[in-house]
């Protein structure tokens, strides 16, 4: 009798709760966007974890499994995922898959690894600017999705959009902390270009675009001439990789090691909290 009673409860229940539009997201920061203008209307689903590397993701029939009735798919784009096509190819037609960096400007890596010299810096989410159109991209993506919905996501959008208004101000303020000859990012992978351009530092990445590309004893010393050059007060690791050779580099050089960085936007709870944290390391290292 009670068990009949709360299958009824629940069954009425469902519909109240069950959000309208399942959406599969291949970065945790485009959650983190489609959350805040999604809302209470869209469930997410995390494919590559909280703490996985958005560079390298194989789709297992389990992971997809997770994102069954998904029908919208939100990657990175710019070359991030080499396993999109792969991807692409599963999902077919039963969902849209949108690119959000896709129309976002780019920039080229600026790492001299032979290999990769031309290779696009797919790291935009650290450009401020770059995350204020993704914004709206991923507003219409939502739209397309569910049109019924339309108001609420624009209403969303429009407010986060603030957000990041008073994020990026806040971010310039800080940043008049630093001396301007101090403006010298030193990192372990290629992936704060876009912050560097946007706020006028230097970047010095120790490995290439990915975490795999790590310097030959030539590029390291060239690196070594470069940081000694250039003064660079301090050397940034990551709460994602923390290769050795950074520690070996900061104990050759007697600059300081700095706090961990975000680098690939993982193990966070949010972009605000992501660009917070970056910000607060990189001046509380050089505003000396
Ligand atoms: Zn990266």
């Amino acid at each position: 009798m009670f068990r009949a009673f709360f299958a009824i409860v629940l069954l009425a229940l469902i519909p109240l709760y069950a959000a309208e539009l399942k959406v599969a997201v291949l970065h945790p920061l485009l959650g983190d966007l489609a959350r805040q203008i999604g809302g209470a209307q869209v469930e997410i689903v995390n494919l590559i974890g909280p703490n996985g590397d958005p560079h390298h993701f194989e789709p297992k029939p389990e992971d997809l499994g997770k994102a069954q009735g998904a029908r919208l798919y939100l990657v990175a784009g710019m070359g991030l995922e080499g396993y999109l096509p792969k991807l692409k190819a599963i999902i077919a037609n039963k969902a849209t898959l949108v690119e959000v960096g896709a129309t976002l400007p780019m920039l080229n890596g600026t790492d001299d690894h032979s290999d990769h010299a031309h290779e696009i810096d797919p790291h935009w989410w650290h450009s401020i600017e770059c995350f204020r159109r993704a914004t709206g991209i991923v507003a219409k993506a939502l739209t397309n999705a569910s049109p019924e919905n339309a108001a609420t996501f624009q209403k969303n959008a429009d407010a986060y959009r603030h957000q990041l208004d008073e994020l990026e101000r806040w971010t310039r303020r800080e940043i008049t902390k630093i001396p301007r000859n101090k403006r010298q990012l030193a990192t372990a992978h290629a992936a704060f270009n876009y912050f560097c351009k946007d706020f006028g530092f230097t970047a010095h990445p120790v490995q290439g675009l990915s975490h795999e590309q790590m310097p030959g004893p030539d590029e390291l010393a060239a690196l070594i001439a470069d940081l000694k050059k250039n003064d660079v007060a301090a050397i940034f690791p990551e709460k994602e990789s923390n290769p050795k050779l950074l520690q070996t580099l900061t104990t050759d050089t007697g600059i300081s090691l700095g706090d961990a960085l975000i680098a690939d936007g993982t193990g966070i709870l949010s972009y605000i909290e992501m660009y917070h944290h970056n910000v607060d390391a990189i001046v509380k290292a050089l505003a000396k």
